[in-house]
């Protein structure tokens, strides 16, 4: 699933590969996957790409030269969407593909989303109204670089455990299932407690560990070429890492399965030598 330095990662190789390149076509193959209808992806024939950027976990790729002015394609890859270019079109035969922009050198910028289901999207809107649009005007502040101490303490001011609410776009924007593991394990704090209830020395350790998100990328511009590939080398440490020793303390690392996604952490140093119940065995057994 992509979070926010794996989006970040693939808006900068869309933004260097593309560049000054001009469309010559669009189309959208998934019918449902485009979600706005005016301007129609029509009007990005004969448009250059200007660059791409980012909101959250949204990548965005920015068109210039047409009668409509500056034209922003906003993507939300979901779990299991992925942005990539090409060097040769897509088949028409290809089931992954939702969007595709045609590029007059013969290359295509691809949509695609494997799996059965069609929850990736795209909306294409005019300059001023992607700010505007509801998933991007509703998200908390960015997770990389860390927003100022007093900000991350007010938007983690709930009462909700740590791990959906860092989830929560409109909370913080960035984090998803694998990340969330992560900053809190780098934070040492439980993925159980309480938003409300953190004291001022666990915002802080949050805010500490926040740069992980940085060292991704890091990790990203190192390892990837000019190309993402469909899976990226994630520098996981505890992410779907049960049963492995804790890479700071030697632990085993414990998870808590949820119907579509797993929490894991390191008992000895996260929740006090408590192994917390399997959601999934406490089912099984009542
Ligand atoms: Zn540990």
């Amino acid at each position: 699933m992509p979070e926010l330095p794996e989006v970040e990662i693939t808006a900068r190789r869309i933004g260097s590969a593309l560049t000054g390149a001009a469309v010559e076509s669009a189309v959208a193959p998934g019918m449902v996957a485009l979600k706005t209808f005016d301007p129609p992806l029509s009007a990005l024939t004969g448009m250059e790409v200007i660059g791409t950027t980012r909101y959250g976990k949204m990548p965005v790729v920015q068109f210039e030269g047409g009668p409509e002015g500056r034209l922003d394609l906003l993507v939300h890859l979901m779990s299991a969407g992925r942005l990539q270019v090409f060097d040769k079109r897509a088949s028409l035969r290809d089931r992954a593909s939702r969007v595709l922009v045609r590029l007059t050198d013969g290359r295509e910028l691809r949509l695609r989303e494997f799996g059965t289901k069609q929850r990736a999207w795209a909306k294409l809107l005019r300059s001023g109204e992607v700010e505007a649009d509801e998933m991007v005007s509703t998200l908390g502040p960015e997770a990389w670089p860390a927003p100022p101490v007093p900000d991350l303490a007010k938007a983690l001011d709930q009462p909700r455990l740590l791990h959906p609410l860092l989830r929560d776009q409109r909370a913080i924007a960035g984090i998803g299932r694998q990340w969330a593991d992560e900053i809190l394990w780098e934070a040492k704090l439980s993925p159980f407690k309480r938003g409300a209830d953190l004291a001022e020395d666990d915002v802080a350790a949050i805010y500490d560990a926040l740069p992980v998100l940085g060292s991704a990328i890091e990790h990203y511009e190192e390892v990837i070429g000019d190309e993402v590939p469909n899976k990226l080398p994630l520098p996981l440490k505890v992410h779907k890492k049960e049963g492995e020793p804790c890479p700071r303390c030697g632990a085993t690392i414990e998870a808590v399965f949820y119907s579509e996604h797993q929490v894991n952490y390191c008992p000895e140093e996260q929740t006090g030598g408590k192994v917390m119940k399997d959601r999934r065995l406490s089912r099984l057994l009542k």
